[in-house]
């Protein structure tokens, strides 16, 4: 990794940091920091600003302030963009990773054709360009996240619940059609690396994020990487087999975790359950046996209590294989009361080996549509940091 992109990467990370800070943090001498300041100055990326006397009682009639670094703010615009089944959310950010803008739209109901899907991401840029009051020629990249099977690295959707076609070029259509570089991954991963640039990562290098959204998802961060595996595609933990023979999944397969603790798992289930005379749309189906379980109805309850186990299971085998230092539950706060998180992690620990490992911890993280879409900004911040200056 060239040392401009790691200075650069370190006084992002840092918020502001003065060259000894750097030269320090990075093991390489001052005379080799200097001059890649210099450049990173010149470029326009960082600036110097005056750190305030921690002592100005005694220090502050002496000589200069010291002087530390920062991300000059605004420069290089990206937008990160989550296409979700109910609405598409997007971010404007500066290269620094601060949020200059936010904007959401209703999404079209169902699949439809990806040029379609890209319409609406149009009017939603336009809003978002709008709210900042900064021209569309400003933007140095577009990170978008939606759910399925996406090859980040082809640039390609294998399937989407939000797309009619499979095997898309999401990326190219999308860089012909906006101008600027694209990126795309899946919703999962934006979530981790939204942890990774602005949440647990700052104090982790090794952890799991598994989220309950229309699927189950998972982003694996080891050493401070992101791990995509060889094809780009990501962990899919919801469709890790749970059982032979088992429940039918989405994906055409049975057993699969997703089968037993996703919304349309447990919504069909509940038509059975509440002796719905029809199916109500699942969000609706997956409210009314959460008030059934509450109420006291035993087969709501157990659909719960099942669901729960399920979700143990798959993360127990999770920590079984990576011995990650965290694991993080996110997603809808919802999804993680019908899933009462506390029984979750009780399940979960008692199915873990029972010597040696103290349990991983678990953490609940309830962010809304923002944080996905913070974390679609920083996948685009990655690609456009490392054109200018890896
Ligand atoms: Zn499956």
């Amino acid at each position: 990794v060239p040392l401009r992109l790691q200075i650069f990467t370190h006084v992002r990370g840092a918020g502001r940091a003065a060259r000894a800070d750097i030269t320090r943090a990075l093991g390489v001498s001052a005379g080799s920091v200097t001059p890649a300041v210099a450049e990173l100055i010149a470029m326009g990326l960082l600036r110097e600003v005056e750190e305030p006397a921690r002592d100005p009682g005694r220090d502050g009639a002496r000589g200069r302030p010291p002087v530390a670094l920062e991300v000059v703010p605004g420069t290089r615009p990206v937008v990160g963009v989550k296409l979700g089944a109910d609405r598409h959310t997007a971010v404007l950010t500066d290269l620094s990773g601060a949020m200059l803008a936010e904007a959401a739209l209703p999404a079209s109901a169902g699949r439809r054709p990806a040029a379609r899907l890209l319409d609406e991401t149009a009017a939603l840029i336009d809003r978002l360009l709008a709210a900042a009051g900064r021209p569309a020629c400003d933007l140095a990249g577009l990170g978008l996240g939606l759910a399925g099977l996406v090859d980040h690295h082809a640039g390609r959707v294998a399937w989407s619940p939000l797309l009619t076609e499979r095997e898309v070029d999401l990326r190219a259509f999308a860089e012909a059609r906006f101008g600027l570089p694209v990126q795309i991954d899946n919703d999962a991963n934006l979530l981790t690396l939204a942890e990774l640039w602005f949440g647990a990562g700052r104090a982790t290098s090794d952890f799991v994020v598994v989220t309950i959204e229309q699927g189950v998802g998972m982003g694996l961060v080891l050493g401070g990487r992101l791990m995509r595996g060889t094809r780009g595609m990501g962990m899919e933990l919801g469709h890790t087999k749970v059982a032979l023979d088992g429940a039918l999944c989405r994906c055409g397969r049975r057993g699969c975790l997703e089968a037993y603790v996703a919304d349309y798992a447990l919504a069909r289930e509940a038509a059975t359950a509440l002796a719905l005379d029809r199916p109500l749309p699942p969000a609706q189906a997956l409210e009314a046996l959460f008030a059934a379980a509450r109420a006291g109805d035993g087969a709501a309850r157990e659909i719960f209590d099942r669901a729960r186990r399920y979700l143990a299971l798959g993360l127990s085998n999770v920590v079984q294989i990576f011995d990650p230092a965290l694991i993080i539950l996110s997603g809808e706060r919802m999804r993680y009361d019908y899933l009462c998180a506390e029984a979750v992690i009780a399940e979960m620990a008692a199915l873990g080996l029972p010597q040696g490992r103290p349990p991983a911890r678990v953490e609940v993280h309830a962010w809304g549509d923002l944080a996905w879409a913070r974390g679609a900004a920083a996948l685009a911040l990655a690609a456009v940091t490392e054109a200018l200056l890896g």
